[in-house]
């Protein structure tokens, strides 16, 4: 398994499923998902409810967990989509653990902050751009020049490779010349190319006005 496809099991598991169990789900369906999916990289397990009441949870307090208590903890898992139960031999009982991707609340979860990042997105929607500039009026948020609907770019404050969002807080209005110049980089790291470069336009246009 990829380091960033346990990550992203990991993050799921405490964003979007954690809240849905209980603390005895919760340390089952890791118990699971250690020994399938961590172990070797397969959904499926076979494994005794016997074996499985004593391998987890079995901490400091070395409690037992009980059979019947065991039984219902996993059909709870099953009844929440996180496992599925296939046939019992002599061996045990094989499960195939779920991904919480692949997990019906942790799916609708998702969509709904899907729908919220859409809702958010004042980058991609030209109405909605209209709203930062006019909030902005219509000015380099950077060097202070004036825009135009021909010139004016929106610039991520927080760059987008650092997890900068298309939110309005995220955003600001920008001329070509010093997004060019803060693409990519903070504003601390973007702040003296900026002056800089605000410098030498000054310099430019006073230059013009003496001839
Ligand atoms: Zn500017």
């Amino acid at each position: 398994m990829e380091k960033d496809d346990i990550k992203l099991l990991i993050t799921d598991f405490v964003d979007l499923l954690l809240p849905e169990l209980t603390p005895y789900e919760a340390s089952l369906y890791l118990y699971l998902v250690r020994n399938s999916i961590l172990r070797n990289g397969s959904q499926k397990i076979r494994i005794g409810k016997r074996t499985m009441a004593q391998g987890y949870g079995a901490g400091s307090r070395g409690a037992k967990t009980n059979y019947a208590h065991m039984t219902k903890i996993v059909s709870c898992l099953e009844e929440k989509g996180c496992i599925s139960i296939g046939d019992t031999t002599r061996d045990g009982t094989e499960y195939i653990v779920k991904f919480p991707r692949d997990i019906p609340t942790v799916i609708e979860k998702l969509a709904t902050v899907q729908l919220a990042e859409k809702e958010d997105d004042y980058f991609t929607d030209p109405a909605k751009r209209k709203v930062i500039f006019e909030r902005d009026k219509w000015i380099c948020q950077y060097c202070g020049e004036e825009v135009t609907k021909d010139n004016a770019t929106l610039d991520h404050y927080v760059p987008q490779s650092k997890g900068g969002k298309h939110t309005k807080e995220n955003l600001r209005t920008c001329c070509l010349v010093c997004n060019g110049i803060k693409s990519g980089k903070i504003y601390e790291e973007a702040a003296p190319y900026i002056l800089k470069n605000i410098q030498e336009r000054r310099k430019r246009k006073n230059g013009k006005h003496k001839k």
